[in-house]
Parts: structure tokens; sequence; C-alpha cells
């Protein structure tokens, strides 16, 4: 296939930021959308870059306006979507479009946009996960709990998608996920990545 929309999902702590990040930089080309949420900024998280940070009213007035391609609570705590008019802007200017969502985001792009790929990034093992999300730091241990829960749910929909890539070697991860979207070979495995 070649670029189109695709969408990567997978659960918290699998390693979707760190791929997604080094894809970038490959071929910035590329146009990753940029998330609208309404949790708070972690320390270092600046708004503009790693989420637009709206409030619950500002979040309710893109939902009423239409301005959001999907939405959905993730974690069962605050609201994230993905605004639609720059998704339309940089599909229809040719550039290969990548939206990082979770499972609910996914299933209503694809109600959307039939025409969009899917892929599933997958732990190589559930315990590879747990250390993952327990060694990040960035949480507190209800919310590792949250996301473990969420990501029972996930793994469980893998099926779903077009693709399931495991993320055990990153540098394999990124050549598989360079070939799915059609992009000149970077050969990251290769780098020792
Ligand atoms: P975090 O709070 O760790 O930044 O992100 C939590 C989860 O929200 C991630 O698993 C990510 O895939 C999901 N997410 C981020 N942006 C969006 C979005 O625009 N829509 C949906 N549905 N999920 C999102």
């Amino acid at each position: 296939m070649t670029h189109g929309i695709t969408v990567i999902s997978g659960p918290a702590g699998v390693g979707k930021g760190t791929v997604v990040q080094l894809l970038r930089q490959a071929h910035p080309e590329v146009w990753v959308s940029l998330s609208a949420t309404t949790r708070p900024p972690r320390p270092g998280e600046v708004d503009g870059q790693h989420y637009v940070f709206l409030s619950d009213e500002e979040f309710d007035h893109l939902i009423d306006t239409d301005g959001l391609l999907e939405w959905a609570v993730v974690h069962g705590r605050h609201r994230y979507g993905t605004p639609a008019a720059p998704v339309q802007e940089a599909a229809a200017a040719g550039r290969p479009v990548i939206l990082e969502i979770d499972l609910q985001g996914a299933r209503q792009v694809r109600e959307r946009l039939p025409d969009a790929h899917f892929i599933f990034l997958s732990p190589p093992d559930w315990t590879t996960l747990v250390g993952r999300l327990e060694g990040r730091g960035t949480e507190s241990s209800d919310q590792v709990a949250r996301r473990l829960e969420t990501a029972r749910v996930e793994l469980a929909a893998a099926e779903e998608f077009d693709e399931v890539i495991v993320n055990d070697q990153l540098g394999t991860t990124l050549d598989k996920l360079v070939s799915f979207l059609g992009l000149q070979p970077a050969m990251f495995a290769k780098d020792g990545c």
C-alpha cells in the first residue's frame, strides 16, 4: 500500500510514542496528527507540541462544531480527540498521515474513513508491558493499574487491525512500519536502533 491515512494504536507502554517520533525523524514528509486533550500537561509537556491542552468547555465546543474526526474518554478519565481539519488538509496535500490514537478512536475512524489503514502495535508479552508501564515512572500506581486494565481490552481487539506489529526490537518495528506505509526504507534495524 502507499500513504493515505494510517491509524497506529496499541496499549499504553507499548512504545507508540517512540516509534512515531523516530519515524517522523527519518521521514519528515510524514505528517503526525496533534491531538487535543482535557488531560493536564505532564511536567515537560508543551501545549501545541505534545497535545493541544483544552478545558472541558473548549473540548465540548470542538465536539459541538463537528471539529473532531474522532474522540474518546481514555483510561476512564480524560477526553482525547483528533482535530479533523488538519488531517483533511495534510491528506489533501498528499502527505502520509499518522494518527496515534486509542482503540475506541480507531473504531470511529474506521466508520468515518473506511479507506484508512490500521496498525496495532503489540508488546512481546504481558510481563514486558507491565514492566514498561511501571518503569516509566510518569503515572501513579492507580493510573498504572487503570492503564493495564485498558491494555487487556485493547490487546483482545488486535485482530480488528490490518496489521499487528510486535514491538520487540525497535529497529525491526520501524522497518516493518516503513514498509507498511510504502515509504523509502530507512533500515532502522541495521543501524542498531
Ligand atoms: P497519554 O495520556 O499517555 O498521553 O495518552 C493516553 C492514550 O491516549 C494513548 O494510548 C493514546 O493512544 C491515546 N490518544 C492520544 N491522542 C488521542 C486522540 O486524539 N484520540 C484518541 N481516541 N486517543 C488518543
